[in-house]
């Protein structure tokens, strides 16, 4: 098996103080890695206008910065709700525009650059993670690249994944823990944070972690989430939904709003004892009252 090369450009030893990925936002830039903890939510799928929309208010209401949503949906089957495409693109952007975030989104081919111009963070999801094309792409693209972990890889595959876009000159790149293929079935995936806190040491890629897609469980989130922020994780990408209930697309792991509000107070104390802050954002501009 291929190991990760002592010389790779994502070993630890070429940047001891870490890696930070400059995000470009509606209220200014910030960075995700360094001392901040950067809490990433929103619904797994952007479903309407309307949904995107109250979500994100939520998303901006509890102080995070970013908003996620998925556009092109990789399904396992393809008779499930596979996005919006450019429409769900679209109501993302307004959504976040209107509240002042940053966006992310997953990417699954090349050919959709254009259509991600506005997103600020390009995803690319487990099951693409050993797309070589679509990371040679995106190694080009000069924007900030999630990489997620992929169902079964190893964390060798995995950095060797994020040396593609390294080794093509795209130093703006995040790692995301997603949970993998055990043998455990209480469980959607097997959230691995020994994986997180091995990679914390061997790389300088700040590395996040996803609560929700590790779990599967939306009661899991929250315990998942602080155990994520013990072990070093950087940050969360984490499933919110203002009517999970009624999800086109993994309601059981998203959190309701009011506990997105719960997790981050949660956070806050923990963080400070590992000598972390959590990011939140400045609160947004009210419009003046004219008198
Ligand atoms: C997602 O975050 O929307 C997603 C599809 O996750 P993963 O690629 O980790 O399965
Ligand atoms: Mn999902």
């Amino acid at each position: 098996m291929q190991t990760v090369p002592d010389t790779a450009l994502s070993a630890r030893a070429r940047k001891p103080d870490g890696t930070r990925v400059a995000i470009s936002s509606p209220r200014g830039p910030f960075e995700v890695g360094g001392r901040a903890f950067v809490v990433m939510a929103g619904p797994c799928a952007v479903e309407s206008e309307a949904q995107i929309d109250e979500a994100a208010q939520a998303v901006a209401d509890a102080g995070c910065a970013i908003l996620r949503g998925g556009a092109f949906k990789p399904r396992s089957s393809p008779y499930s709700f596979q996005g919006l495409g450019e429409d769900g693109l679209r109501f993302l952007a307004q959504a976040a525009r209107r509240n002042g975030l940053a966006t992310i989104s997953e990417i699954m081919d090349a050919s959709q650059l254009d259509a991600f111009a506005d997103v600020a963070i390009l995803q690319v999801g487990a099951r693409s993670m050993q797309n070589f094309s679509l990371l040679k792409a995106l190694s080009r693209c000069g924007r900030p690249v999630l990489l997620k972990r992929g169902l079964s890889a190893t964390i060798d595959e995995w950095l060797l994944a994020a040396e593609y876009l390294l080794a093509g000159g795209n130093d703006q790149v995040i790692l995301c823990e997603r949970g993998i293929r055990t043998f455990e079935t209480a469980t959607r995936n097997t959230l691995d944070l020994s994986a997180v806190a091995l990679v914390k040491q061997r790389t300088h890629l700040p590395v996040l972690v996803d609560p929700s897609h590790s779990s599967g469980r939306r009661e899991l989130v929250i315990p998942l989430s602080l155990a994520a922020a013990a072990a070093g994780a950087d940050g969360l990408l984490v499933d919110v939904h203002p009517h999970p209930d009624e999800a086109r697309c993994d309601g059981d792991q998203a959190l309701l709003p009011r506990e997105l509000d719960e997790l981050l107070a949660r956070l806050d104390p923990l963080l400070s004892a590992v000598g972390r802050t959590l990011f939140r954002h400045a609160p947004r501009q009210r419009k003046a009252v004219a008198r």
